[in-house]
C-alpha cells in the first residue's frame, strides 16, 4: 500500500475525520502511522492535522479527494497511549478528537512552517543534562509517616491512586521527590526507561519547585511545562518529553497532555485546587484526566493535598484511593500555628482592621518578623456609590459593578475589562461626593503605610504583578526578608514557604460563608487552611516560631467551619460537607453537566435551553429548568444555564452523546457549550 487514503483530524469543531490521498516519493517510503502530523490544505488554508488511519479507498469522489501536502516525518509520532488519552478525552467532554489533539500540541508543531520545529529538534538532539551539580543538597531524614507514604507509594503494583493527606508543611513535598528517586532508581536498574510527571496548581510555584527537583536530582534531566513560557521554550519542553529524554516533567495542568512515552509515576500537588479545571475550550479536569492515564498505564498516581477535594476524600473513605496521612509538621520545632478568630461584633473594625489585627501587626513589627495578610479582593473598591441619589458604577455592558482602581486612576469591568475615568462628580445628579464602597487589596495596602509608615508594605494580586516576571521577583523580595507586611490575594496563599512569616492575618471572609455556589464552603476552608499554614514554617532557629499564629476577623465565629478550622480539623469538616451533599444528592453523589447558552437576548437564551431540554427522553437523567446564570449579562451578551444531572456517571455519559448529536443538529444563533463535571454552576 504506497499509495493509500489518510483519515486525518483537524482543530476543528466539526466532529469527523478528514480524507486525504497520500502519494509514496519512493518506493520505500513507509505509510504514514497514526499519530503523525501531516501538513493538509482544508478549505483555501493549509492546516497540520493528525494521522488516524490509513485505508485503501475514500467515500468521497476520487475528484474531490485532495492529497496531503507533507508529512512530518521528523517527528517520532504520537504513541498509541496518547491517542487513547486524547480519545477519552474527546469522548467524555463531548468534544471533537481533534479540537482535544491539536491544541494541546506546542504552536511550533502546528504551524505549516517546519523551521521552529526542526530548530528546536536539532537543540535537542544536543540537549543537556543538568550542569554537574556538586552540591547536591542532603535530603531530610524522612520521618516515620513520610517513610511509610513513600513505601507505600512505591510497593503499590500496576494502578493504584493514593490519596496524600498531610497538613500544611508536613513534608508532602519531600515524600513526592522520594518516591519519584525510589522509582526511578528502581526502573533504571531494571534497563527501564522512565518519566514522573508532577502538576502543581499555580505556575508561580513551578519555579520554586522546579530548583529544588534540579538541585536534587542533578544527574537527571527535568523540564516544564506551562503556558508562560516562551513558545520556543514550551516547543523544546514538549519535544524533550515526548523523545523520552526528560525524565521528570513538572507543569501545571496542561502538562496531563503531554507526550510522555515512558511515564511510570503521576503526582498530583494540591489535588483540590480549581485550577486544574480548564474553563474554556476543551473543559476538562487535569485530576481527572491524571487518574485516568495512570489507570490506563497501570500506575501509580499520588494526589496531595491539606485539605482534599470531596471528590477525592471520598475515594479515600471507601478504600478506591489508598489514604496516606501526614499528621504533623516535619521540619523541628514548626508546629502548627494557632488560629484564633477575632469576632468583629465584639473587636469592630474601622478601615477593616479591628484592633486585635492592629496590635499583632505591630508586635511583628518590633520583633522584625513577616506578616501576611489575606484579602481575596482585587482593586481598591469593589464599588462606587452616590449616597444623595443612589448611583452606583453598574458596568453598562454587564450584570456586573465597576471596580474602582485608585492607582490607575480608573474604574474597571473585571468581567468585560470595560475601563473608564474615575467620575468627578455623580453622573446621575452631580453631586461631587461619590463614595468607595468596601474595601480591596490597593485600600488596604493605603491604610497600611498611612498607619505603619515605617514599615514595608508589598501588595501582590493581579494588578501588581502584571508584567511577566514582576510575580516572581515579589516573591523573592519576600524571602529575602525585604518585606514586613505582605498583602494579597489568593496569589500569595499557595505553596510559598516563607521562613520569617509569624503572622497571618485574614480580613473579611465571611462573604463565601453564604454564597449560592454550594462549594463555596470548600473552597473557603481550602484558601484559609492554606493561607494559615504560610505561618510557623520557621525552623528552631527562628526565634519568632513560637508567636506563629493566624488571626481571622469574622461575624460569625461560631459557624461550624470555622470551628473544624481553629481545630485543625479537615477530617471533621469534610465528612460534614459530604454527609450534607449526600443528603442534597449534589457531587460527588450525582454526576453533572451544563449546557450554557450565549444570546444578544435573554429570551433567544432561555428558549434554546428549553428546546434542548425537550430535545429527547432523558431516563434516570434529571433536567433543572433553565435559568440565567448569576452574572446573566458580560459584554453585552445575554448568558442562561441548563443544569442535568444523574446518579449514574455512565448513564450521564450515555445520554449526552445522542444528546450532543441533536444540539449540533439545530440551527440556532445562540452559541453554546457544554461543559461535564462542572465546579462554577
Ligand atoms: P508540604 O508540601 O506538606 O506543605 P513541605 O514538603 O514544603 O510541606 O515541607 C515543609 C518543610 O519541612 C520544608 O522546609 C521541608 O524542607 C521540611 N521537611 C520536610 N520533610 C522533612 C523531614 N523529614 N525532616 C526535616 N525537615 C523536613
Ligand atoms: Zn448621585
Ligand atoms: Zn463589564
Amino acid at each position: 500500500m504506497s499509495n493509500c487514503v489518510l483519515s486525518v483530524v483537524l482543530d476543528a469543531p466539526l466532529d469527523t475525520t478528514f480524507d486525504y490521498r497520500w502519494l509514496a516519493q519512493s518506493p520505500h517510503e513507509p505509510v504514514p502511522l497514526p499519530g503523525q502530523l501531516v501538513l493538509v490544505p482544508f478549505g483555501r488554508r493549509r492546516l497540520v492535522g493528525m494521522v488516524v488511519g490509513a485505508k485503501e479507498t475514500s467515500d468521497i469522489q476520487p475528484d474531490k479527494l485532495r492529497a496531503a501536502i507533507q508529512v512530518r516525518a521528523q517527528l517520532p509520532p504520537l504513541n498509541q497511549q496518547w491517542l487513547a488519552l486524547c480519545l477519552f478525552a474527546a469522548e467524555y467532554y463531548q468534544r471533537p478528537l481533534g479540537e482535544v489533539a491539536l491544541p494541546c500540541l506546542p504552536k511550533g508543531m502546528r504551524t505549516e512552517s517546519t523551521v521552529a520545529l526542526d530548530r528546536a529538534l536539532k537543540k535537542l538532539t544536543s540537549s543537556d543534562r543538568n550542569a554537574e551539580a556538586t552540591d547536591r543538597p542532603a535530603a531530610p531524614q524522612l520521618n516515620a509517616e513520610q517513610q511509610q507514604a513513600v513505601a507505600s507509594i512505591i510497593s503499590a503494583v500496576g494502578y493504584q491512586a493514593h490519596l496524600l493527606f498531610g497538613v500544611t508543611g508536613s513534608g508532602k513535598t519531600e515524600v513526592y521527590l522520594h518516591a519519584t528517586e525510589r522509582l526511578l532508581q528502581r526502573e533504571h536498574e531494571a534497563g527501564n526507561p522512565a518519566q514522573v510527571l508532577i502538576l502543581v496548581p499555580e505556575i508561580n510555584l513551578t519555579p520554586q519547585l522546579e530548583s529544588s527537583v534540579k538541585a536534587r536530582f542533578p544527574a537527571l534531566h527535568v523540564v516544564s511545562l506551562h503556558s508562560q513560557l516562551a513558545e520556543g521554550e514550551r516547543l523544546r519542553h514538549w519535544l524533550s518529553a515526548h523523545a523520552g529524554q526528560a525524565d521528570i516533567v513538572l507543569g501545571t495542568r496542561l502538562a496531563v497532555l503531554a507526550s510522555l512515552p515512558n511515564l511510570k509515576m503521576i503526582i498530583i500537588d494540591e489535588e483540590h485546587d480549581a485550577s486544574y479545571k480548564q474553563q474554556e475550550g476543551l473543559r476538562y479536569s487535569a485530576r481527572d484526566l491524571a487518574v485516568w492515564r495512570a489507570h490506563q498505564l497501570q500506575i501509580p498516581v499520588v494526589l496531595g493535598s491539606a485539605t482534599p477535594s470531596a471528590e477525592s476524600w471520598l475515594h479515600g473513605a471507601s478504600g478506591r484511593y489508598q489514604s496516606l496521612r501526614l499528621t504533623q509538621r516535619a521540619a523541628a520545632y514548626a508546629q502548627l500555628p494557632s488560629v484564633r478568630l477575632i469576632d468583629t461584633e465584639v473587636n469592630k473594625a474601622s478601615d477593616g482592621f479591628s484592633k486585635p489585627m492592629l496590635d499583632a501587626l505591630r508586635t511583628r513589627l518590633e520583633h522584625g518578623e513577616q506578616s501576611l495578610l489575606f484579602l481575596n479582593r482585587r482593586g481598591y473598591a469593589p464599588v462606587m456609590q452616590c449616597e444623595a441619589c443612589g448611583w452606583i458604577s453598574n458596568c453598562r455592558r454587564c450584570t456586573a459593578f465597576m471596580v474602582l482602581h485608585k492607582p490607575e486612576r480608573r474604574l474597571r469591568c473585571h468581567h468585560c475589562s470595560l475601563e473608564l475615568r474615575i467620575p468627578a462628580a455623580c453622573p446621575t445628579c452631580g453631586n461631587v461626593d461619590v463614595q468607595p464602597l468596601g474595601r480591596g487589596t490597593q485600600r488596604v495596602e493605603e491604610y497600611l503605610q498611612q498607619s505603619f509608615p515605617s514599615a514595608r508594605v508589598l501588595r501582590i494580586d493581579a494588578d501588581s504583578t502584571r508584567r511577566k516576571g514582576s510575580a516572581q521577583a515579589a516573591f523573592e523580595a519576600v524571602h529575602r526578608g525585604e518585606v514586613d507586611i505582605l498583602l494579597g490575594t489568593q496569589m500569595v496563599a499557595k505553596g510559598h514557604d516563607f521562613q520569617r512569616l509569624t503572622l497571618v492575618g485574614v480580613i473579611n471572609p465571611d462573604t463565601a460563608l453564604f454564597s449560592q455556589d454550594y462549594r463555596a464552603g470548600e473552597r473557603l476552608f481550602a484558601q484559609l487552611m492554606q493561607v494559615a499554614g504560610r505561618a510557623g514554617r520557621a525552623a528552631q532557629t527562628h526565634s519568632g516560631a513560637a508567636r506563629a499564629e493566624v488571626l481571622i476577623q469574622t461575624r460569625y465565629p461560631s459557624h461550624p467551619l470555622y470551628r473544624s478550622l481553629l481545630a485543625h480539623d479537615y477530617p471533621g469538616f469534610a465528612n460534614t460537607l459530604l454527609a450534607e451533599r449526600r443528603a442534597a444528592h449534589l457531587p460527588p453523589y450525582a454526576f453533572q453537566a451544563l449546557l450554557r447558552a450565549e444570546s444578544k437576548t435573554l429570551t433567544l437564551a432561555l428558549a434554546f435551553l428549553a428546546q434542548a431540554r425537550d430535545l429527547m427522553a432523558h431516563p434516570g437523567i434529571s433536567m433543572n429548568d433553565p435559568v440565567p446564570m448569576t452574572v446573566t449579562k458580560v459584554a453585552g451578551i445575554e448568558r442562561a444555564q441548563l443544569l442535568l444531572e444523574s446518579s449514574s456517571r455512565s448513564q450521564l455519559q450515555s445520554f449526552l452523546k445522542p444528546w450532543m448529536q441533536a444540539l449540533r443538529a439545530i440551527k440556532t444563533r445562540v452559541s453554546w457549550t457544554l461543559e461535564v463535571d462542572p465546579i462554577d454552576i
